[in-house]
């Protein structure tokens, strides 16, 4: 069989199947380590670890995490200040665990008129 990129002639048995094209192992090993235009890294990294825990879901976030998300899931989408009102922290704070929340793609932030606001991911 021909490779559909590089046109080698490979047995059938030692072809890569990528997006639908057939490959020699070469071409399939040069696409895959080929860098990524955006790398979700830090995202992909943090939901690794938590699936290597077992956790999925909400499940292994931190208390004040766990407020947080369920504030959000009660309102939908939260005024920061107000946010950082109700959990009784400064926006920095409220900052660094919005963090955790937003790389395990639960919750996301936006802007709107000026003013930031949090919601959960939407599914
Ligand atoms: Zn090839």
């Amino acid at each position: 069989m021909l490779c559909e990129k590089c046109k080698a002639d490979v047995p059938e048995e030692e072809m890569f199947q990528f997006g639908g094209q057939k490959l020699c192992e070469d071409c399939y090993i040069e696409i895959m380590s080929r860098p990524k235009p955006c790398d979700p890294g830090a995202v992909s990294a943090a939901k690794a670890a938590r699936e290597l825990q077992g956790h999925k879901g909400t499940k292994g976030l931190t208390p004040i995490q766990k407020k947080i998300y369920d504030y959000l899931k009660k309102k939908g989408s939260v005024q920061r200040e107000e946010l950082a009102e109700y959990m009784n922290m400064t926006l920095d704070e409220l900052q660094g665990h919005f963090a955790v929340l937003r790389h395990c793609e639960l919750a996301r932030g936006f802007k709107e008129d000026n003013k930031y606001y949090f919601t959960l991911m939407d599914k």
